[in-house]
């Protein structure tokens, strides 16, 4: 028995431990796929022979079975085709074409490190740029500000990489300032708040003590009338002649107006303490509230620049994270239907190429702008990284979701941008998907992002449904 329970357990782990290979198994393969067609898409443009070999290979990839003679094939053609492009390339830098420049070849390797050094410079300038903005929505001592100030020049203007990496070193001390800076802020936030809420516990401490007081006096003055009134009392019994009797009363009754006087006077003064000590705690919590609020408004104006892309003013990354795991809850608890988009810019590296970095950015923040103005409020769009973006619509079916990013696309590809007097036209391709039973957000965007490559695929400026 004991020993068919063995054999059992040891089935079962072998079973789980084999299902978790295959998982894993599958996940690697979904990567290295989607590796694949990404490599094989930026390789294109070099020879019509090898780029039809590429598209053959990603058709091939959107099988579900592989054949594995077929690619052993593919991929053969493929290294013949690299190789006659090695050649190519070396017989251009042995042989320069007739006619030109005799320093050809120096000028085929500079040509490559003046590309590397417009890219360091590119990075230096928008470093200086993000630097820019730290300084003015961050915090800094007036010393710190003024050395920011005299880095953002450096780096905005200077071409000499030697002082451009000396530079970027001091960027990283720099946010590390600023960030201490507002820690020590918020400390001493925290710290003046603990001590009006002392403050506070005190006044209220003396209202109880005053309280107790008021008690004690109300108590005594009750005694005293008690007393005199009995006295009274005892006088008006033993009397036996009128003019005494009325002086002893007399005299009960005026004791008990000046115990009654006493006990008033010193409440009267014990009130006008606590009035001015209330007033003063009054004046303190105004501040108080003031100051809250005034950080409440900085926390909330620090939160939306933590999630806002600094370039496009779209939610980034971070927000967008947290709204997909918002909606995605929703869905799972509600399950109304919840598509999502995935779209990249077509041949962005083109308009780069051609119009220099400044006009990309410009087409970045334009196209952005434009999307987040046509799409629905309930949409929510936001900027995933370079020339990506993402879109999540909630309640929509995937059709209509296809039809919102298509008229979206449409829209983009019609924007008149001009650059060196050139009309240029700037199209996204997108993958759209629905969530569907099983799916997690990351399931959901693979099959999204499979969707935007084939419409890459398919000749781009399109969007492709799964
Ligand atoms: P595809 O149609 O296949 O997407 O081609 P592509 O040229 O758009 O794709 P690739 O990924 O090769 O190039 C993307 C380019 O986008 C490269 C990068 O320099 C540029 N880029 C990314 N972020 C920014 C940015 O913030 N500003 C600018 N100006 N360019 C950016
Ligand atoms: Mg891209
Ligand atoms: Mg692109």
């Amino acid at each position: 028995m004991g020993s068919e329970d063995s054999w059992k357990d040891k089935y079962f782990n072998e079973l789980e431990q084999a299902e978790e290979r295959e998982a894993r198994w599958e996940s690697e393969r979904n990567l290295l796929e989607r590796m694949l067609v990404r490599t094989s898409l930026a390789s294109e443009g070099q020879r019509p022979e090898l780029d039809e070999l590429l598209h053959q290979l990603r058709e091939d990839l959107r099988k579900k079975h592989l054949d594995l003679q077929r690619w052993r094939e593919l991929q053969d053609q493929i290294d013949r085709q690299i190789t006659l492009l090695d050649e190519a390339v070396d017989r251009e830098a042995t042989h320069p074409p007739v006619g030109s420049n005799p320093d050809a070849q120096a000028a085929g390797c500079s040509e490559a490190a003046r590309e590397a050094n417009t890219q360091r410079l590119w990075i230096a300038r928008r470093i200086g740029q993000l630097l820019g903005q730290l300084v003015q929505q961050a915090s800094l001592e007036p010393g710190a500000e003024a050395e920011a100030r005299e880095l953002q020049q450096t780096l905005l203007s200077s071409n000499d990489w030697e002082v451009l990496r000396e530079g970027l070193n001091r960027v990283a001390d720099l946010v590390i300032a600023a960030i201490t800076r507002s820690q020590r802020e918020f400390e001493a936030f925290l710290q003046r708040l603990d001590e009006r809420l002392q403050a506070l516990r005190e006044h209220f401490a003396q209202h109880s003590d005053a309280q107790v007081d008021r008690q004690d006096a109300t108590a005594r003055l009750n005694e005293e009338i008690q007393a005199e009134l009995d006295k009274a009392g005892n006088d008006i019994q033993a009397s036996t002649d009128l003019d005494t009797l009325r002086e002893s009363v007399g005299q009960r009754l005026e004791s008990i107006a000046l115990s009654l006087e006493r006990f008033h006077a010193r409440e009267t003064e014990r009130e006008t303490l606590l009035a001015s000590e209330l007033a003063a705690m009054q004046e303190k919590l105004a501040l108080m509230e003031a100051h809250s609020e005034q950080m409440q408004a900085q926390v909330l104006h620090e939160r939306q620049r933590a999630t806002t892309d600094l370039l496009t003013q779209l939610p980034n990354r971070e927000a967008w994270q947290e709204r997909l795991s918002f909606e995605y809850n929703r869905w799972l608890r509600y399950r109304q239907r919840l598509s999502a988009a995935v779209l990249d810019i077509d041949l962005f590296k083109q308009v780069n190429d051609s119009y220099g970095h400044k006009a990309g950015d410009r087409v970045l923040q334009l196209v952005a702008r434009e999307m987040a103005k046509r799409l629905r409020s309930t949409d929510f769009i936001a900027r995933f990284g370079g020339e990506e973006f993402v879109v999540l619509l909630p309640e929509t079916p995937p059709e209509e979701a296809e039809k919102v990013m298509d008229g979206l696309r449409e829209y983009v590809s019609k924007l008149p941008f001009h650059f060196k007097g050139e009309r240029v036209v700037v199209t996204f391709s997108a993958g759209v998907t629905e969530f569907r039973e099983g799916d997690t957000q990351e399931a959901a965007f693979e099959r999204a992002d499979r969707a935007l490559y084939q419409a890459k695929d398919d000749g781009r400026n399109r969007v492709v449904l799964r």
